[in-house]
Formats: C-alpha cells, sequence, structure tokens
C-alpha cells in the first residue's frame, strides 16, 4: 500500500528532517506572537526560506508567500496558519514561551514548521516538478475576520488550481487522520445583545422595565432555534456564554447584555438561525416594553471539502500513515478561515491527529498545558508534500 503513490521516498527524506522541524517549532513555540502581530514570526519563515536559497514574498506585512519549481500546466498552495494566543504558557516544557502572556496553544507552531519542512523538500526537487508550488505563510488565524481573506485580495490564489493544509488536533490519536470530503468545519458567528429596559427599586417592579427577566426569557426563547426551527436533518449549535445584568439584590436592572456563539455547516442554515436570533430578542425585548441594541458579526464561513482533492488527500494521507488510519470525519464544530480559500479553490483541510497514544489525556487546543506530539511533524510534512504533488499531476 504505501508504494502505490510512491511516497516511500518522501516519507524517509521527511524523517531525516526530524532534527530540523524540532528546531524551528521549538524555536517558534518559544518566541509567540499573537494574530495581526507576527512580524518577527514572518521575518524568521523569510529568512529560513532565503537560507534554502528560495525567493520569498511578503503579500501582507506579517504574511509570507513563496514559490518552488517552474510554472507549468497546474499550481498548488499549501498553507500554514503562523499565529499564536494571548495566554499564559504553563506546560514546564524546556522550550516554553518566552514571552509572558503568550502561547502557540493551537499548534501552528508545528503547522510552521512543517510548512518550512515541506520548502525545503520540495525545493530539492524543483527541476523535477510538474508545476508550480505555493507555500503560503498566513498570520491571525485565530481572531476573525481573519488573514486569510486579505491575502486572497492580494493574489496569493491567482493562477492557483487546488489548495492543502493541516491543523495537528490534539484530541485525535498520533498517526491518525480525518479528511472529511464537503461541509467539514462549522461556520463560527457571534452576537452581543444589550436588552435596555429601565431600572427601580424592588419593591416598586410596576416603574421598572426589567432588563434581565426580559433577557432570561430570551435566552430560553434562542434555545428553540435548534429545536424548532431548524431542519433537525441539519445540525446547528446557538449557545449564550455571557449575560450580565444587576447591580444589587434589591434593584431591578435596567438593563443586561448576553453574547452567544453560533455554528452551521450550511450557508443557508446559517442565514436561517441569524434572522432568527434576529426576531427572538427584538421581540423579546418588545414584549417587556425594553429596547435592544444587536450586534451580530459574521465569522468565519462553513469551511467545505472539495470531494475530488479529498479523495486525493484521503489517499496519500493512507499512504504515509498506513491504510485505515484516515477517516472521513467526524464533522469539527470549531472554524478555521482555510475555509475562506476554500471558497475560491477546490482543496482539502486535513487534521493530523496529535494527541498521543492516548488523547483522552491530552490537554484541548487553546489551554495553558496544551501541547502535540512532535513525532507526527515528518508525517504532517511527508503528507503535505505528497498531496502537493498529487495535485501538480491530477487532471
Ligand atoms: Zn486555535
Ligand atoms: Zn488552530
Amino acid at each position: 500500500m504505501r508504494t502505490t503513490l510512491g511516497t516511500d521516498g518522501i516519507r524517509t527524506e521527511a524523517e531525516g528532517l526530524r532534527g530540523q522541524l524540532l528546531r524551528w517549532r521549538r524555536h517558534l513555540h518559544q518566541h509567540p506572537e499573537p494574530s495581526f502581530q507576527e512580524s518577527e514570526t514572518a521575518a524568521f519563515i523569510a529568512s529560513e526560506l532565503e537560507a534554502m536559497g528560495l525567493q520569498p514574498s511578503r503579500p501582507l506585512a506579517h504574511a509570507v508567500m513563496v514559490d518552488i519549481g517552474r510554472p507549468g500546466r497546474r499550481r498548488a498552495a499549501l498553507r500554514a496558519d503562523i499565529d499564536a494566543l494571548p495566554l499564559q504558557e504553563e506546560t514546564g516544557l524546556p522550550f516554553a514561551s518566552t514571552r509572558p502572556g503568550y502561547m502557540h496553544a493551537c499548534g501552528h507552531d508545528g503547522h510552521t514548521a512543517i510548512l518550512l519542512g515541506v520548502a525545503r523538500l520540495l525545493s530539492s526537487r524543483a527541476d523535477s516538478l510538474p508545476g508550480q508550488v505555493r507555500l503560503l505563510f498566513q498570520p491571525a488565524e485565530e481572531v476573525p475576520p481573519g488573514g486569510a481573506e486579505a491575502m486572497i485580495a492580494a493574489g496569493v490564489l491567482d493562477g492557483v488550481d487546488a489548495i492543502a493544509g493541516l491543523h495537528l488536533w490534539a484530541t485525535l490519536t498520533s498517526g491518525r487522520a480525518v479528511a472529511t470530503p464537503g461541509p467539514a468545519w462549522a461556520a463560527a458567528d457571534r452576537f452581543r445583545a444589550v436588552v435596555q429596559g429601565r431600572a427601580a427599586h424592588g419593591a416598586q417592579p410596576h416603574r421598572a422595565i426589567d432588563a434581565l427577566e426580559a433577557a432570561c426569557r430570551a435566552v430560553c426563547a434562542l434555545q428553540t432555534i435548534v429545536s424548532r426551527r431548524v431542519d433537525p436533518v441539519q445540525t446547528a449549535v446557538v449557545s449564550v456564554g455571557t449575560l450580565h445584568a444587576g447591580e444589587a439584590f434589591n434593584i431591578i436592572a435596567g438593563s443586561a447584555t448576553l453574547e452567544g456563539t453560533v455554528r452551521a455547516f450550511d450557508e443557508g442554515v446559517r442565514r436561517q438561525v441569524r434572522t432568527a436570533v434576529d426576531d427572538i430578542l427584538r421581540q423579546t425585548a418588545a414584549a417587556a416594553g425594553a429596547g435592544l441594541d444587536l450586534e451580530y458579526i459574521d465569522g468565519y464561513p462553513p469551511l467545505v471539502n472539495d470531494p475530488e482533492v479529498t479523495a486525493l488527500t484521503h489517499r496519500v494521507a493512507a499512504d504515509v500513515l498506513g491504510a485505515g488510519a484516515v477517516q472521513a470525519g467526524p464533522l469539527e464544530m470549531a472554524a478555521d478561515d482555510f475555509g475562506r480559500f476554500l471558497q475560491r479553490v477546490p482543496g482539502c483541510y486535513l487534521t493530523l491527529g496529535a494527541g498521543g497514544a492516548d488523547p483522552a489525556k491530552a490537554f484541548p487546543h487553546h489551554h495553558p498545558r496544551f501541547t502535540i506530539d512532535e513525532d507526527v511533524l515528518p508525517l504532517g510534512l511527508a503528507i503535505l508534500a505528497g498531496v502537493a504533488m498529487e495535485m501538480l499531476t491530477a487532471s
């Protein structure tokens, strides 16, 4: 099985780059920069690429792009996100963050190291590539509006026929992978509503417009969107995460603020939920005689993998990891702005397990003790390099 696509050579070469992958990943881990502030990270990536004899460009201040091979019949793109999180690291690792309050707690340090490894591996074969591979190092995945849209506006997808990327995944066993055709990751939107009532003494409710009571009813009513409005064979989430109101036990609250998140895999469902959230909040507030200020913020779109590129990715990943190690699903409720690339170009976003042998013991993404199993870095490199080469030869 492992020789059908000829990935044996790539895998051996990727294993040979293990020490370099660890050095890159640990350097990045020690020097995290949050979204929209990745200046040193981008400079580091560009200088490492230049040291390989490549000529990277900077489509955005904190983005790096490099083309490998000659323009040919096809151009394939690979993307890695490079940003870290505003989080205090508690791993105790010898290469922990040197920057208080910032940490690579989502694995993007690993993604960046893997793509640098791909650059090294493919540049040694540049003359024999049947087309061109474009590597995209993207800033600001963690914070909408994200870096993908700005990179696309800067033209990074011009002439690109297909795109792939991967996310290391702590809750998946090391060496396993998920490549799901069609909708794979959810859209993630958020809302913030302020119910405007009128405060009064707790003993005189007839003088008040109770914003807290109206907000409570709104929170309960919002739960009917998924249970009573969305088609039951579709999927959606409406979660209210905060509700703040009131200042004293004997004063009726004059205003209440609630915030929530909405997830959906289908654009129609996404629009339907948005309309329903708006309706319910406005009508509940109006029924109480209160006003409403609503801010509804569209986040990332659903991430929809192209079936053909996903089948290709599945084949390459199975060739590298072994048959049976790659599965199609489950769906992922998290969001990622790789979906913006997929709105323009067919492609696949693969999830590669990095949770060790027992991911139930791994800390989740965005946790102060999150870490990745570094042993999977050469596997990620072999898969992405193999996928890029297959995409160049695909009809
Ligand atoms: Zn993240
Ligand atoms: Zn991430």
